[in-house]
């Protein structure tokens, strides 16, 4: 496991067309699949793995024009994605800028970190078991560490 980046070493990343491509300068500080039924619906798959960035770490390079966002009606984070292609890029607003979540999915190389946790078993499918790989597991939202 690498040290994680730093703004000499960024770890990059961008959507599926590669129009929106981004990096991240320091560590991730926590990272965790969530099960929820929107993380579902939003991404077509079972689970989706998340990395916390630290605030302000990552700098959209190209594409920034295209990053679009939808705000949940009822509540939570904005989700970002590219509108070119729909390849989902982050929790956060469409900036970049405060606190953001990274899909994993959207990363290009190494992270520098292991998932941490498992949210929103309670709305895990039947149709995807849960790997038995010791990760802490929360019914629904994790408590938040800070
Ligand atoms: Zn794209
Ligand atoms: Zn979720």
């Amino acid at each position: 496991m690498s040290t994680g980046p730093t703004p000499a070493s960024p770890l990059t990343g961008g959507c599926a067309c590669g129009a929106v491509r981004f990096a991240i300068t320091a560590p991730l500080v926590d990272a965790g699949y969530c099960h929820c039924r929107r993380c579902q619906q939003r991404t077509g798959t079972a689970a989706a793995l998340n990395g916390m960035t630290a605030p302000g770490s990552l700098q959209i390079t190209e594409g920034a024009e295209l990053v679009g966002v939808w705000r949940p009606a009822g509540g939570g984070n904005p989700k970002s994605f590219c509108t070119a292609c729909g390849g989902a890029l982050w929790a956060g607003e469409p900036s970049g800028e405060g606190n953001i979540a990274v899909r994993f999915g959207a990363l290009d190389g190494d992270p520098g970190i292991a998932p941490r946790w498992r949210q929103w078993l309670d709305s895990a499918p039947a149709w995807e078991p849960i790997p038995q790989d010791g990760l802490p597991r929360f019914a629904q939202r994790r408590p938040l560490q800070r």
